[in-house]
């Protein structure tokens, strides 16, 4: 893969918070890394202003009849960023930070993350401004419902193909699969990923990010020699992600030192109980009150003396006032951009090996792929062979990503970004301009 890039012939222009005029856009933060890779690609102007735009964007006024017979008025997002690769891809998040910036920004990374794993796919992404946790099951289901009717247009099994995301689930989606089947006139299971087993859901997607991270996890400590067992890590969400990933690295002998989510988080040096918080978790819904360790800020969590961090909750956790103080020597993004562009800089220089996001959380939108792929042949695998095909594509676009890093001489973010680009590119190259 690496030797159809084109050697760079620029000097690298690297983001630092001067460049910034707001360092916490996540969209400014995807163009910069955008514009780094661009420029080390040699990308002809026309395709990179093409790729510098978001195919489609759309926004919906999502009426809702409340509990207490009053409507309130939600606003919906989804934007397909580019689908020359095959249909869009990408979560719905549910969620009060959601802005039209963020969106078109996940939208990006959903593009770049199918163009890493090389799975047939361009990216998508959708959000709802809203608090799903003061509502009532009902609330969010008409919710659910008339977004979906709201972009109708845009789903399909060939189009725009919606997940799970920030506080989204099984049970969201199979609203979504039941709203556009009833339009359509007929069971489509494939419209979206991340459903129900029971109703064409794949085995193994609802932990497929977090086997993911683990899965990259140990391929980067292999790299730098260190070994798995006795591994220290630090869990920063403990949602769908964080508390998978956490799971699976402790089965696997590593040291989880640090646990924490939105409620509060825990220190024991001596090693979390994964499995005891995770079914204190799905009990409660959240940490808080699980009592077992040190309670410790969420800020400080971060900045723990450990071997592995995993951040796994929203965007922009690490920024320029805190890179500097992260002593982990592995970074493994669960979530997607929880590290600003100008904290990249500050990590490289530290020495801290980033596995970025669009590889990291990969996991997630792979399985969701196999699932696609299972609905459409109506023909569904076992768990065992999801996870090894999982294990083969993350394994593979690790070492991928980690060759073109060695060859170009760049950190693993750029060098993901280089082989995304490199191969959305070429498919419109391939495609041509249509007029
Ligand atoms: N929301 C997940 C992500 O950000 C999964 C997307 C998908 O499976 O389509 O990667």
């Amino acid at each position: 893969m690496a030797t159809e890039l084109r050697l760079p012939t620029h000097t690298i222009v690297r983001p630092d918070k001067d460049t910034f005029l707001d360092e916490d856009n996540p969209f400014e933060a995807m163009m910069l890394r955008f514009d780094q890779a661009a420029e080390l690609l040699d990308l002809e102007p026309g395709l990179y202003r093409v790729l510098r735009n978001p195919e489609k964007q759309i926004i919906v006024s999502i009426p809702v009849m409340m509990d207490n017979g009053e409507v309130e008025v939600f606003t919906g997002y989804r934007v397909l960023y580019n689908t020359s690769r095959g249909p869009a891809k990408g979560g719905i998040r549910f969620d009060l930070q959601v802005t039209l910036e963020e969106v078109k920004a996940l939208a990006a990374w959903m593009t770049w993350k199918c163009a890493v794993v090389n799975i047939p796919f361009g990216g998508s992404k959708g959000g709802v401004v809203c608090d799903p946790h003061t509502m009532s099951a009902s609330e969010l289901e008409r919710l659910t419902r008339r977004y979906t009717a709201g972009i109708i247009n845009v789903l399909g099994p060939d189009s725009d193909v919606p997940a799970p995301d920030v506080n989204t689930n099984e049970r969201v989606m199979a609203w979504i699969m039941d709203t556009y089947s009833m339009h359509v006139g007929h069971t489509t299971t494939a419209v979206v990923t991340g459903k129900p087993v029971e109703m064409g859901g794949s085995l193994g997607r609802r932990e497929a990010t977090g086997r993911g991270c683990m899965i990259v996890v140990k391929e980067a400590l292999a790299h730098l020699g260190m070994p798995v067992k006795g591994t220290t890590v630090a869990v920063q969400g403990f949602g769908n992600v964080g508390s998978v990933a956490a799971q699976l690295l402790h089965a696997e002998g590593c040291k989880v030192v640090a646990i924490g989510d939105r409620s509060v988080s825990y220190y024991d040096p001596n090693g979390i109980d994964v499995n005891a918080a995770i079914a204190y978790v799905s009990k409660r819904r959240h940490l808080d009150g699980y009592g077992k360790g040190e309670v410790i800020s969420g800020a400080d969590l971060l900045t723990l003396d450990v071997d592995v961090l995993v951040p796994a909750a929203l965007e922009n956790v690490i920024t320029t006032k805190n890179a500097g103080d992260i002593r982990a020597r592995i970074i493994c993004e669960g979530a997607n951009g929880p590290t600003s562009a100008a904290a990249d800089s500050i990590l490289e220089e530290n020495g801290v090996f980033v596995v970025p996001d669009i590889l990291a959380n990969a996991g997630g939108v792979t399985v969701s792929y196999f699932e696609w792929v299972q609905d459409r042949g109506g023909y569904f695998w076992t768990e065992q062979l999801v996870n090894d095909r999982l294990r083969d594509i993350m394994v593979h676009s690790f070492q991928a990503v980690l060759s073109l890093s060695k060859q170009h001489k760049v950190n693993m973010r750029t060098a993901a970004y280089m082989l995304a680009i490199s191969r959305v590119a070429t498919v419109h190259r391939l495609r041509g301009v249509y007029a």
